[in-house]
């Protein structure tokens, strides 16, 4: 196979790098993520992600990590309220229930950036992740 006897290094553990050595993992190779980062949490990573289901979720399910995304989802963050000027709501996709789920309700479930790359960072082999002096946990 192509990627057997071979040493990848994947620039950069943001989503795009990290969804591709999950994958690669799955296929048995040897990755290393070099990422500039000194830790996962040295800086905010930005807003919320929302999956689409022809992109992003498409990716999660190929990793194996549906399960792991659902329980950190932001449920309801896809939601909207439009008011008009006097603050009177003309448009609401809010449900009476706050107490929705998954299966009723978003199409573009939404979660933080942070809690994505810690998804994806607990499923990764250890040491997976390095930056350039030490070890990104
Ligand atoms: C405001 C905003 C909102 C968005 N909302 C959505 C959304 O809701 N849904 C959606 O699907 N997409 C959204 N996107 C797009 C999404 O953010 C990108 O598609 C996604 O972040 C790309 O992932 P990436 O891993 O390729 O790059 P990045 O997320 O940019 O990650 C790159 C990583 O590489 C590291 N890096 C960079 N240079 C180096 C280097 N030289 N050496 C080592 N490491 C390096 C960085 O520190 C970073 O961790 C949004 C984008 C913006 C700007």
């Amino acid at each position: 196979m192509l990627i057997s006897n071979k040493q990848i290094a994947i620039v950069g553990g943001g989503p795009g790098g990290l969804t591709l050595a999950q994958l690669l993992q799955l296929k048995g190779a040897n990755v290393k993520v070099y990422e500039r980062d000194l830790n996962k949490d040295a800086r905010v990573q930005g807003s919320p992600l929302d999956m689409h289901e022809e992109s992003g979720m498409v990716a999660l399910r190929k990793a194996n990590l549906v399960a792991e995304f659902e329980k950190n989802v932001r449920v309801g963050a896809d939601k909207k309220i439009i008011v008009n000027e006097h603050a009177e709501i003309i448009f609401s996709d809010h449900s009476n229930n706050p107490a929705e789920d998954l299966a009723n309700a978003p199409i573009r479930p939404e979660i933080d950036r942070g809690m994505l790359r810690k998804v994806f960072l607990q499923s990764l082999q250890p040491e997976t992740v390095v930056g350039t002096v030490i070890l990104f946990r």
